[in-house]
């Protein structure tokens, strides 16, 4: 892997040694800016060294600037970004016989930091820009386990301009992180709470950091959860533009598509996420567009192909909202328009108006049923889908293990177990319904938000 490394820096006597581990592969890894930002932070004190860590890399046990084995180093900072990131962080510490300090920290951790609470010395909740050396010495800093239980938030500042540059997920760009949380209110959305508020990095400071990089890249990747709502979107791309880069956000909001934005960003493909095969089930999720909004979007591109993001297993849920689904993707063909079609169930997440959910979506059923009615659903989808589209739809044993991991406490498991060993253990209850009038384990992470609030969201579409 070839990459420009500003934050380099060589161990001599006397510093201590920080493993910067992402425990999954590097090109996730490296398109991380929270991640780049600790290493920056390290990097710059006077008392630490840091080296970086994938699982593609020597397997995660040697770091990928010198190759020094992990168990040489004498803290680990451990970025959780999904659920069965878990898995593969408990594997590298096994196999490497690490025996520092571990950290955990990323939004698996936030949103519920008890479900791996035995095998790790320290949680980290939020955000932990200009805290990382408070973290590395356990100082008691607001976000840090056990000392503190309320989620960190930090400012969107410009500190650190230049970044790694290397092939990430956008190809060779540099990055540019234009927003971070959402404003809008979408019922199953974990990342509106735990990076709340919305905050936007101001279009000078895009402008700067792009300068400062550009002769590293000729793209510009524009991170945020919802880039298209920053308000000065439009502005932001045109500049990049004149300045001479090729500009792809992260995501775009069919409802935010426009012609200007079309002829901004002559893509050859759109992803947009329309979720559900009806209107009545998106105003259950409350995602605030609808199916004119997707075809509006549709029509007025002039990508060949449009990749479209469904979830299945949603309250109230019928036949009639799946063949919706098929429906859809048959008009936007009809459009003109090559189609592929990412399919997943919804995972019912802690802090989300859905969280009192069960997996499958429907309260009235058991979880065996609710298992039985996806597996129906999926094959139902594909089979159909299939015939007019590129489909995508891993099985529901993924999405099982990632419900388990994010509502569990003080889990045993060490590796990913089938959905049959799920469903004839005890760990099969974290797959049914939450009561809504009982305590949560999660409830006593300070958030930001009042759980009051979320039980009227929640009691709004029973
Ligand atoms: S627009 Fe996207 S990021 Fe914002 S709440 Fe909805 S799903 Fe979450």
């Amino acid at each position: 892997m070839i990459e420009f490394n500003p934050f380099f820096k060589k161990y001599r006597p006397g510093l201590k040694k920080v493993a910067v581990i992402y425990p999954n592969r590097y090109i996730g890894g490296i398109t991380n800016l929270g991640l780049q930002r600790i290493y920056y932070e390290i990097n710059k004190s006077e008392e630490f060294v840091a080296e970086r860590f994938y699982t593609d890399v020597e397997r995660g046990l040697r770091s990928v600037e010198f190759g020094i084995p992990l168990n040489y180093f004498d803290i680990a900072l451990i970025s959780i970004q999904y659920e069965e990131d878990y898995f593969n962080a408990l594997k590298i510490l096994r196999e490497s016989k690490f025996s520092g300090r571990v950290v955990v920290g990323g939004p698996c951790v936030t949103e519920n930091p008890f479900s791996f609470y035995d095998f790790f010395d320290r949680f980290f909740l939020g955000e932990a820009e200009n805290v990382v050396i408070d973290v590395i010495k356990d100082a008691s800093v607001e976000g840090l386990m056990p000392f503190s239980k309320r989620r960190r938030v930090s400012k969107l500042d410009n500190e650190m301009k230049m970044q790694i540059i290397s092939t990430n997920a956008y190809g060779k760009s540099i990055l540019i992180e234009i927003g971070r949380g959402c404003y809008r209110s979408c019922r199953f959305c974990i990342v509106r709470q735990i990076y709340r508020p919305a905050r936007w990095r101001k279009k000078e400071d895009v402008i700067e950091i792009a300068e400062v990089n550009r002769k590293f890249a000729e793209k510009v990747a524009l991170i945020a959860p919802s880039p298209t709502d920053h308000p000065q979107f439009k502005d932001i791309v045109s500049e990049l533009i004149q300045m001479g880069f090729e500009v792809s956000p992260s995501s775009i909001r069919a409802d935010r598509f426009d012609e200007e934005v079309a002829e901004l960003l002559p893509t050859k493909s759109l992803t947009l996420a329309p979720e559900a095969g009806s209107d009545k089930l998106r105003e259950i999720l409350n995602k605030g567009i609808d199916e004119e909004d997707v075809l509006n979007a549709v029509r007025i591109s002039k990508a060949e192909k449009i990749k479209l993001y469904f979830m299945y297993g949603l309250p109230f849920e019928k036949k009639e909202d799946l063949d919706g689904i098929i429906k859809l993707v048959e008009k936007v063909r009809s459009l003109g328009k090559k189609v592929s079609v990412s399919l997943n169930p919804l995972v019912p997440k802690p802090h989300t108006p859905f969280q009192w959910l069960p997996f499958g979506g429907n309260p009235e059923k058991s979880v065996k049923k609710n298992i039985e009615e996806l597996k129906w659903k999926r094959e139902y989808l594909i089979s159909h889908l299939r015939k007019i589209c590129e489909v995508n739809a891993d099985k529901i044993d993924d999405f099982a293990i990632q419900t388990i991991i994010s509502r569990g406490v003080r889990l045993r498991l060490m590796k990913k177990i089938s959905l049959n060993r799920i469903l004839k253990s005890d760990l099969s209850r974290l797959l049914g319904c939450m009561d809504v009038d009982s305590p949560l384990p999660w409830d006593e992470i300070e958030m930001g938000y009042k759980k009051e609030k979320l039980k009227r969201e929640f009691e709004k579409i029973l």
